[in-house]
């Protein structure tokens, strides 16, 4: 039998706090969460490797260190309502569903957003929504939100996703660039102005919608 809280525990020491992940709950989340769980039976093994995985439909779970990442950057004290673009296999889901009160989560592929309701729902997580629609243009019915992560990346900052921040202190945090490579962006609202600050290079798969990439993987047409 494979020890899974022994590898997650090596996970969090070699490849969150050897790094720069200090926010104690984050690695706390990241020790709770198993993280095996998420991926196909034939992967488990290698669920704690410092790399993504397949989960289906062409798509990938995070590297665990871009996931404790992506989640210090949002911040989160325990309060917040947090809306989630790219559910995937639901992994960075259950993440956030111990560190903030409330998470929607908006997934394109309905394979995808039912398999990670199922497992979540398995793990005994009920802080959450899963909806099935274009994350790109958020979800206008729930907002405001204090903190909002897309999982895909984005030819551009959404501008739905920033007009649905809350004007108190919300922060995005979403990876921009091209299919070559992108940088993870915090934008921080505050008030009616936005701060914007770039950070790392990261490689993900693609944000497609209507913000986001066409179908075909290209960007929308400039529009005028
Ligand atoms: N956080 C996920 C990462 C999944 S990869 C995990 O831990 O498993 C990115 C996900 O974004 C994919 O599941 C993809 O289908 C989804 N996606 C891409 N464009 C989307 C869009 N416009 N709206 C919602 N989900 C989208």
């Amino acid at each position: 039998m494979v020890d899974f809280a022994a590898l997650r525990q090596k996970m969090v020491d070699e490849q969150l706090k050897a790094r720069d992940i200090r926010d104690m709950r984050v690695l706390q989340a990241m020790n709770h969460v198993p993280r095996h769980e998420f991926v196909p039976p034939e992967l488990q093994h290698l669920a704690y490797q410092d790399k993504p995985l397949p989960i289906g439909e062409n798509q990938t779970i995070s590297q665990p260190y871009i996931v404790a990442l992506m989640t210090q950057m949002l911040q989160l004290e325990g309060h917040e309502r947090v809306l989630e673009i790219g559910t995937g296999c639901g992994y960075q889901t259950a993440v956030l569903c111990e560190l903030a009160a409330y998470v929607y989560s908006l997934e394109r592929f309905a394979l995808l957003a039912d398999r990670a309701s199922t497992t979540l729902a398995r793990l005994g997580y009920d802080n959450l929504d899963i909806h099935v629609g274009d994350g790109s243009q958020g979800l206008p019915d729930m907002e405001p939100f204090d903190a909002i992560i897309v999982t895909a990346a984005a030819p551009s900052i959404p501008g739905p996703l920033v007009s649905q921040l809350s004007p108190n202190q919300g922060r995005l945090v979403v990876p921009v660039g091209d299919s070559k490579g992108q940088h993870i962006y915090i934008v921080q609202r505050i008030g009616d102005k936005n701060k914007v600050k770039r950070t790392i290079p990261v490689r993900f798969v693609p944000l497609i919608g209507r913000f986001g990439f066409r179908d075909d993987g290209n960007p929308p047409p400039a529009t005028v």
